[in-house]
């Protein structure tokens, strides 16, 4: 089993580590993308705000919160 860690908080979501091809969340679409520091940075859904926008929770497998969207990921 790979390992997973929750990228809400919340713990809905179980993303797996180091897993380009991770398919929870936010992460079927265009996630998870390279962060500068090797690892990948996950995404699940947030919530909506009163006007109907909505956020999304993102993290880094490696570096957590601190993650940093790396070039390579728009070429
Ligand atoms: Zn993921
Ligand atoms: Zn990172």
């Amino acid at each position: 089993m790979a390992k997973t860690f929750d990228v809400s908080g919340e713990g809905l979501y179980q993303h797996e580590i180091g897993n380009l091809n991770c398919q929870e969340g936010w992460c079927a679409d265009e996630f998870p993308l390279l962060c500068k520091c090797g690892g990948l940075i996950h995404a699940d859904f947030g919530d909506e705000d009163s006007s109907g926008d909505y956020w999304i929770y993102k993290k880094c497998d490696l570096c957590g919160e601190n993650y940093e969207f790396a070039k390579d990921n728009w070429g």
